[in-house]
């Protein structure tokens, strides 16, 4: 069977055991009883794996404000995966004009105008600006969940337009970023184990924009600044990143000016464990009833 067809047969399994919903839109679904209740073990089970770290637990809403996405400089390697939020600000008549413009079908867009707000595209891009400043000696460690919205509709189940990443966060000197990723590494490496899922690491690229970015996505592999736990999904071909490294060297620290107390710009990186695709893994190895799953798995979830 080609990828396409093994990715929406999948999808129409999951349609049909109610553990995604579907919305009429590629990538967005809701989320049924025991989907969310896998999301919610594996989240927890890498919250109990990370708790030795006593990170500061932090929430934000799924969105970024426009004057920090810009800062982020996220709009110059991803403007293709980009939500933008916008709303109305129009008196009667306009009202009038865009419900007319709805009932004949026309496209109304242009009778919306920016909020200021840009959907998160990942869970960490809230943190760093609030850390402008000087960090403590042995720096700062946060952990977030979030919904994160890419604009990337797909027949793949995998890739969502809108899904969650529990992610943990490093901010220091360059040894503490590089022993935050080996540990994490070993950790998730663990866990994957633990849930009974094939799964290996290896390293990868962001899928930065146009020429420009064939050369950042070149430099990122070559520097080993992303690795990513992958498990198959679809195919041991073409296996599923569950869980992402990013080491951002001293990017953000520059551009949200986040200093370490010596003066220099702090560096940092994140592990993202992606919830949905986690959680999909484990329902296409270990089938769609989570009764049915090994006992070790569903303990190691508490489900
Ligand atoms: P990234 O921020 O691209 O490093 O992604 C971190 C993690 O989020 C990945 O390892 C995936 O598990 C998850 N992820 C990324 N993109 C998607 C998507 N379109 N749908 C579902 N999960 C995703
Ligand atoms: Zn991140």
């Amino acid at each position: 069977m080609d990828t396409a067809t093994v990715q929406s047969e999948f999808l129409q399994q999951l349609f049909a055991h109610r553990l995604l919903i579907p919305s009429g839109v590629d990538g967005l679904y809701g989320r049924g009883t025991w989907f969310e209740r896998v999301v919610e073990g594996i989240d927890a089970a890498v919250q109990r794996i990370g708790a030795p770290d006593n990170a500061e637990a932090l929430h934000f809403p799924p969105v970024v404000t426009q004057h920090n996405y810009q800062l982020s400089e996220h709009f110059k390697s991803f403007p293709d995966l980009v939500g933008v939020v916008r709303g109305f600000r129009g008196k009667d008549k306009d009202h009038l004009a865009l419900v007319e413009k709805m009932e004949r079908g026309e496209d109304w867009a242009a009778n919306f105008g920016p909020t200021g707000v840009i959907m998160t595209p990942a869970a960490c891009y809230p943190i760093y600006p609030t850390l402008k400043g000087t960090i403590p000696p042995e720096g700062k460690r946060v952990t977030v969940l979030s919904y994160c919205f890419r604009y990337e509709p797909s027949l793949d189940p995998a890739r969502l337009q809108m899904f969650r990443q529990r992610e943990h966060v490093r901010i220091g000197t360059p040894d503490d970023v590089r022993e935050f990723a080996a540990t994490w590494k070993a950790r998730g490496e663990q866990l994957f184990k633990e849930l009974s899922l094939d799964s290996w690491s290896d390293v990868a690229n962001d899928p930065f924009f146009g020429r420009v970015g064939k050369m950042l996505a070149a430099n990122q592999r070559d520097q080993g600044l992303k690795f990513e736990l992958l498990v198959p999904i679809t195919s041991r071909e073409k296996p599923t990143a569950c869980c992402s490294f990013n080491y951002h060297q001293d990017h953000f620290g520059h551009l949200f000016e986040i200093k370490l107390p010596t003066g220099e710009w702090a560096h940092t990186a994140c592990v993202g464990f992606g919830l949905e695709r986690t959680t999909l893994a484990l329902f296409k190895t270990h089938g769609f009833d989570v009764e049915k799953w090994p006992a070790t798995v569903r303990e190691r979830l508490k489900l």
